[in-house]
């Protein structure tokens, strides 16, 4: 069965598009720990991040790389945060979360 993150690139739950290419996409996190938290994902369904081939990991670092810049540009903060635990949701997923120290973060 899919999972809920490749509904999402396929269209059948709707998502907040940060940005998006041919083997990527990212998208606003639905619980963020903060504004502008968002979540990148390779389109290719995949459960732990170490399972990707060589290509896709750096794939998916550059890409996440990528977004976090726009990130900064948009969105004052102290500092981009990331994180891959992924924890609840069985395809791989950077969480790019913008951290301002004063902030009330619920980690
Ligand atoms: P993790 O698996 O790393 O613990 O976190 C999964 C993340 O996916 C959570 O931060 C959660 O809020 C987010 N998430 C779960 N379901 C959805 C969804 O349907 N849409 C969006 N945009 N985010 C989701």
């Amino acid at each position: 069965m899919a999972t809920i993150f490749t509904k999402i690139v396929q269209g059948d739950i709707p998502s907040y598009k940060i940005a998006e290419d041919e083997n990527f996409y990212a998208f606003l996190d639905i619980n963020p720990n903060a504004k502008g938290h968002t979540l990148v994902i390779p389109k290719q369904e995949v459960n732990k991040i170490f399972d990707l081939d060589k290509d896709a990991y750096s794939g998916l670092m550059d890409f996440s790389y990528r977004v976090a810049k726009a990130i900064e540009k948009a969105i004052p903060c102290e500092r981009v945060g990331m994180s891959v635990i992924g924890l609840e949701v069985p395809h791989v997923h950077v969480h790019l979360i913008p951290i301002n120290f004063m902030d009330d973060m619920r980690f």
